[in-house]
């Protein structure tokens, strides 16, 4: 039984009504051991030819409108919320809300949070619909509760490496609950603020600043180690929701005006051994993913850093001032 609500009902209803012939189904890499159940309920009920997406997929940035294009006339996005940017297919997104008891692991979060009375809370989509439960929950308990919100995201919602609903808030500390390290540890950066994970798939609670200390001290090095570089490869995604040209055209433009060399290189997904080959180059700035210069950081032998620390290396911004690179979207533009 699935963690998650799938909401195949809807699934099918959209099907139907849009009498589509050939769908595509895609979902993130938690997801997709769900997918052929689903593709035999869905070719089941309807009569549409179901293809499942392969490819890795980590948000609704990397929605897989382009390489289907010609081959569906609907896609269906499992678990993420939809940008704001144009599909070139119709897409249903399906959020998946899980189903997991935060109970556990809010318990022991009011514990790492007994010295603050004035707390934040934020989550992902997966956990969205448990915000009111959670706010009464905090409540009972002497807890004053903010909730932050911004045009490009729902109210307490970290959408991707959209953190705008975080900050400026008037709080002493954050409540993040869903899984992971890079959301919470991005609350930390933005917000300079403790910041307490309640994680329901582990039913435990932690304080995020050890970790956060850790990311500090490799960022640390590898923007040492990146002001040594002189001959840069500057990654542009081909995604649509991670494609940063214009920036990518900026950082290019500005290394040349510091003396050094720097290439644009497009890529669809970025590994260690797709930058392989680029032997004459000597480091990389990732215009695409945020997370991939601060989960993968380990696999690379390369510098590989972040637009905000090119500045820090180009003595553009202070250490003191280190920030998460974001890629929020603002213009509305449903399909
Ligand atoms: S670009 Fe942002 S939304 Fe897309 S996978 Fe990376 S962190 Fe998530």
């Amino acid at each position: 039984m699935s963690l998650y609500d799938m909401d195949i009902e809807r699934a099918i209803k959209v099907i139907k009504k849009r009498n589509a012939k050939n769908v595509g189904l895609q979902f993130p890499e938690g997801l997709k051991t769900q997918g052929v159940a689903i593709a035999r309920i869905l070719e089941k009920e309807t009569e549409a030819n179901i293809i499942i997406s392969g490819d890795p997929c980590f948000g609704a940035c990397d929605v897989s409108d382009n390489k289907m294009k010609d081959i569906v006339d609907l896609i269906i996005h499992y678990a993420h919320t939809p940008l704001p940017i144009k599909y070139n297919v119709p897409v249903l997104f399906i959020e998946s809300y899980s189903k997991v008891d935060v109970q556990k692991s809010l318990a022991e979060a009011l514990d790492l949070l007994n010295d603050y009375s004035k707390i934040a809370l934020a989550t992902t989509t997966q956990h969205l619909h448990l915000l009111d439960e959670i706010k009464d929950y905090l409540e009972d308990n002497g807890k004053e509760i903010v909730l932050g919100s911004s045009k490009s995201t729902r109210k307490g919602q970290i959408l991707g490496c959209n953190f705008s609903s975080i900050k400026n808030l008037d709080c002493e500390a954050y409540l993040f609950v869903g899984s992971g390290n890079f959301h919470p540890l991005g609350i930390h950066l933005f917000t300079k603020s403790p910041v307490i994970v309640a994680d329901p798939y582990t039913g435990e609670s932690r304080d995020i600043s050890e970790f956060a200390d850790k990311i500090l001290r490799i960022r640390f090095a590898r923007i040492t180690k990146a002001k040594e570089v002189k001959k840069w490869g500057v990654l542009i995604s081909s995604k649509e929701g991670q494609h940063r040209l214009e920036l990518a055209k900026e950082i290019k433009k500005s290394l040349e005006d510091e003396g050094m060399e720097a290439f644009l290189i497009m890529v669809d997904n970025i590994n260690p051994d797709i930058l392989l080959p680029y032997m004459d180059l000597e480091g990389f700035i990732v215009t695409a993913c945020p997370r991939i210069a601060i989960d993968d950081s380990q696999m690379y032998k390369k510098p590989l850093i972040t637009p905000q620390e090119l500045e820090i290396v180009l003595n553009k911004r202070s250490w003191e001032n280190y920030q998460l690179d974001e890629i929020i979207f603002h213009e509305k533009d449903k399909i």
